[in-house]
């Protein structure tokens, strides 16, 4: 089966500002190393805007029409200290969630066995009325109601292996039995949520981790609390928050992951998705900072989904 990878040149052109770390030279290094030989046979796709009905899925209509209302027409508008739009990042934000959208479509469909979608601004701090931490429309929770709902899915499952905690995936699954989040994460870091206490209806997991850690309790935490309830679970799709900021060249955090942790719980993931879902892996760019190990890590990553195929 075919790896899809979706992307958009719009996704290049927000820009939040010449000293921000979410910067469009991160997307530059995920596809420049995307473009090495091993990956010629990945099939390149345009997203396309996601629709307001996709979105209006987690977030309220008047919370998206805000949101695009205050893109500034020059210059730089902030969201909050971290979140800043350009003119460009309307447009950006849609294809971003417009992505993760039709990589859904698409798998559904057996166009393909997975997908990645390399965009930016990244989605999973985003919480139902609010915007923050780089992201804008959430993306990958975007993604995962649109296989619920449009597709008739049943169970349909998050992980999400960011240094950060993914509030905002969170506080849209939380209350709802057929959606299922599981996160890996620095603890304590911003934004400050996902201590293990914090299990939803019995649907989330959270693997708080100490500054420092590194490959074995990363492995550990993700082998013994996160994939024992997603097999539990039985998700019929397997979406990915895939950041790459626990890596040990990153700035923003102090986990000591290396590609070879992004090769593994990828792996177990395409395991489990195999066992249960058919295959079906959509995996969504989230964070990571540090250009050389995001471009080598989202590799590593890819090259799992694309052998999975
Ligand atoms: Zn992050």
């Amino acid at each position: 089966m075919t790896t899809l990878l979706y992307t958009h040149p719009a996704c290049l052109e927000h820009d939040p500002g010449p000293y921000h770390p979410e910067s469009p030279a991160r997307l530059r290094a995920v596809l420049a190393a995307l473009e090495a030989p091993e990956f010629a046979r990945l099939e390149r796709r345009e997203a396309p805007e996601a629709a307001r009905d996709d979105i209006a899925r987690v977030h309220p209509r008047r919370f998206i029409e805000r949101m695009l209302a205050a893109v500034p027409a020059s210059g730089h508008a902030g969201i909050d200290a971290d979140t800043v739009l350009s003119p460009q990042s309307g447009r950006a934000a849609l294809r971003a969630a417009g992505a993760v959208v039709a990589a859904i479509d698409a798998v559904m469909a057996g166009e393909a066995g997975s997908a990645f979608c390399a965009v930016r601004p990244p989605g999973h701090h985003a919480e139902p009325g609010r915007a923050m931490g780089f992201c804008l429309f959430n993306n990958v929770a975007i993604g995962a109601l649109r296989a619920r709902e449009a597709h008739g899915l049943a169970r349909v499952a998050v992980v999400d292996f960011d240094v950060h905690h993914g509030n905002g995936t969170q506080a849209r699954f939380c209350d709802d039995a057929s959606l299922f989040y599981a996160s890996t994460h620095q603890f304590p870091l911003y934004p400050g949520t996902g201590a293990a206490s914090e299990t939803g209806v019995g649907n989330i997991v959270n693997v708080p981790l100490p500054p420092m850690a590194g490959s074995r309790q990363f492995r550990l935490g993700f082998s013994r609390e996160i994939l024992p309830a997603l097999d539990a679970f039985r998700p019929e799709m397997v979406l990915i928050s895939a950041g790459f900021d626990a890596h040990r060249s990153d700035p923003l955090a102090q986990l000591l992951l290396d590609e070879s942790d992004y090769t593994w719980a990828t792996e177990e993931l395409v395991a489990l998705a195999r066992n249960h879902a058919g295959g079906r892996v959509v995996s969504t760019l989230e964070g990571g900072y540090d250009l050389a190990a995001l471009g080598a890590s989202a590799a590593a990553h890819v090259r799992v989904l694309m052998s999975a195929g």
